[in-house]
């Protein structure tokens, strides 16, 4: 997990802090951490913004030694979480009954396995969900989801294939209402992301429903792709938070960051594996302790 990431940030401390620089060499390194970056899936922006504030700070001598280096990009790093926000998925739940989430993503990138999980883990928190299933376009959308809710034992809403996706949803929350269900958690369509007809269907399912959260779901092993569909969807819908998927197979590591950075909204979820309980709260302290070295 994040293994590469690590790997370039700590070749850079140790090449920089191992032997007195000039100016020169300082910025050939500096140049090289950029590239490192950015072909670790760190966007263009971070790394340029991180690279010159590093060189900046090793050349004013800022940082004196390793540790202060490393403290230095820590703040640098967090900086770009923070401006991210956080969201207390709990409270917000506790507190807007029934609690409505609309999820958004491509098709492939695990979202139908993460609307289960989340459900199994806000499960676990003692709420009631519903997962809802409007996907009625693609052939064995429905039952996708439908084979999840039967395996954890949480109910799921269907309707007819072609349906109105959006009546479809808005039927699901009076259905939630008057069954006690605390949680509604939407599967959306998921065709090629550009199409513009999924556009406008997305926009009247949040139009309709009003969800307190719209959260997309990306794959981390697509890496870039990721990172502009964050963007896409950000733009074309609005996006309130983000779990990325498939961490648990995912190297390069700069995904979480160039998302929170580009959209700045904040990831609430990892995915860490195929089963339901292998979802993960998103904690960028805990991200920093695995990217940067010791
Ligand atoms: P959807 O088309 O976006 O709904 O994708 P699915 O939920 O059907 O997931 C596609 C594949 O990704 C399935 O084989 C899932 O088991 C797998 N998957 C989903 N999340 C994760 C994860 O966090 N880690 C791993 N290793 N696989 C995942």
């Amino acid at each position: 997990m994040f293994r590469r990431l690590r790997s370039v940030l700590s070749s850079f401390v140790d090449k920089i802090t191992s032997v007195a620089f000039s100016k020169e060499k300082l910025l050939e390194e500096i140049e090289e951490l950029k590239i490192q970056l950015v072909s670790n899936d760190v966007v263009y922006e971070v790394a340029e913004d991180l690279a010159g504030k590093l060189a900046d700070a090793v050349e004013n001598k800022l940082v004196r030694n390793r540790k202060e280096l490393v403290e230095y990009m820590r703040n640098i790093l967090l900086g770009y979480f923070r401006e991210a926000g956080s969201i207390d998925l709990e409270s917000l739940a506790r507190n807007n009954k029934p609690f409505k989430i609309v999820f958004l993503g491509v098709n492939g990138v695990g979202k139908t396995t993460t609307i289960a999980k989340i459900a199994f883990y806000l499960r676990g928190k003692g709420f009631k969900p519903l997962m809802v299933a409007a996907d009625t376009f693609r052939a064995g959308a429905q039952e996708q989801l439908k084979i999840h809710g039967d395996r954890i034992g949480i109910p799921v809403f269907t309707g007819r294939y072609g349906a109105d996706p959006a009546s479809l949803a808005f039927d699901s929350i009076s259905y939630a209402r008057n069954r006690g269900f605390d949680i509604v958690l939407i599967d959306t369509a998921g065709r090629m992301h550009t199409d513009v007809d999924l556009v406008e269907e997305l926009r009247k399912i949040v139009r309709v429903v009003k969800p307190h959260l719209r959260v997309l779901v990306v794959d981390a092993l697509t890496g870039n792709d990721s990172i502009q569909q964050a963007i896409f969807f950000n733009e074309k819908i609005g996006v309130d938070a983000v779990v990325v998927a498939k961490v648990d197979a995912y190297e390069q590591g700069g995904v979480p960051l160039s998302i929170a950075y580009a959209i700045r909204k904040p990831i609430i979820f990892i995915g860490i594996g195929q089963d339901y309980k292998d979802l993960k709260p998103f904690d960028p302290i805990e991200y920093l302790e695995k990217i940067l070295p010791e």
